[in-house]
């Protein structure tokens, strides 16, 4: 069995625990106005017309966005990065894209990579049916779940689908007695209103949250806007102003005021 996959990040540390491999999974059933990694949204390889500069000289060149992998070939790459992964009590991590889109792929590639005695983690958006997640558990040891809007028609807005299920999946997953993480984008004049905060931190204190490890704030940034252009998607983001430190800090305070541990950026 083979994925797909748009992106392997070695040595990260924003994934989760220590050292990381991670592995972004092409297909998301979101669109979010904000997302970095637009290239990830559909499920299919697309190609792209990648241009270099060097000097006058501009070279042009046609490449696939999206690779299929083995569950071997994940294998081969992690076993590579295992004496970081060790020595820093990291592991390995599915991201996307919604990494539930390829659910028997990913199930097997957390299996195979348990199987080596190497900690997993699945970041998920929370979109798909609770049997998936249940599918995922006995391999995922940490859940990092992504929260937006506590409103489901501006979730919708936002991100193209409601919050129902999301919510539905969180709760899931918060009394599942995994361990897990959330993540909050905090999108100035989308999500930042203090009337959103509130609401999102009262459902998260509200719902168990004993094996709740962090609380991840996450400033929204233009960094992935140029992609946009070159696969010929419409950005909408161009005139929003990251959030200030002063911001960033005082949402933090106020997250902080749980006896949840929280982290501005991953
Ligand atoms: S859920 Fe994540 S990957 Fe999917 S569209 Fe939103 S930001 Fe992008």
């Amino acid at each position: 069995m083979k994925g797909v996959i748009f992106s392997i990040k070695r040595y990260s540390v924003h994934d989760g625990p220590g050292i990381r491999v991670t592995f972004f999974l092409k297909g998301c059933p979101l669109s979010c106005l904000w997302c970095h990694n637009p290239e990830g949204i559909s499920p299919e390889i697309i190609k792209t017309d990648r241009k270099d500069r060097i000097g006058e000289m501009e070279f042009s060149e046609i490449e696939d966005v999206g690779h299929k992998y083995s569950v071997q070939d994940l294998i081969t790459i992690v076993e590579k990065e295992r004496v970081f992964i060790e020595r820093s009590e990291g592991g390995v991590t599915f991201s996307g894209g919604e990494p539930s889109m390829q659910l028997d792929f990913l199930s097997e590639a957390l299996k195979a990579i348990k199987n080596i005695g190497i900690h997993t983690a699945v970041d998920t958006c929370g979109y798909t049916t609770g049997e998936n997640l249940l599918k995922i558990f006995p391999c995922t040891d940490l859940f990092l779940f992504d929260l937006k809007h506590m409103d489901p028609q501006m979730h919708l807005k936002y991100t193209g689908v409601s919050n129902e299920l999301i919510l539905e999946n969180y709760r899931l997953v918060a009394e599942s007695g995994k361990d897990f993480m959330v993540r909050i984008p905090v999108i100035p004049g989308y999500n930042d209103d203090d009337e959103n905060i509130y609401k999102l931190r009262e459902m998260i204190i509200k719902i168990n949250h004993k094996n709740l490890k962090k609380i991840s704030l996450l400033p929204f940034h233009k960094i992935g806007s140029s992609k946009y252009k070159r696969f010929n998607m419409k950005y909408s983001m161009e005139s929003i102003v990251p959030p200030s430190n002063e911001r960033m800090m005082e949402l933090k305070e106020f997250y902080m005021k749980t006896d949840i541990k929280v982290k501005i950026g991953g």
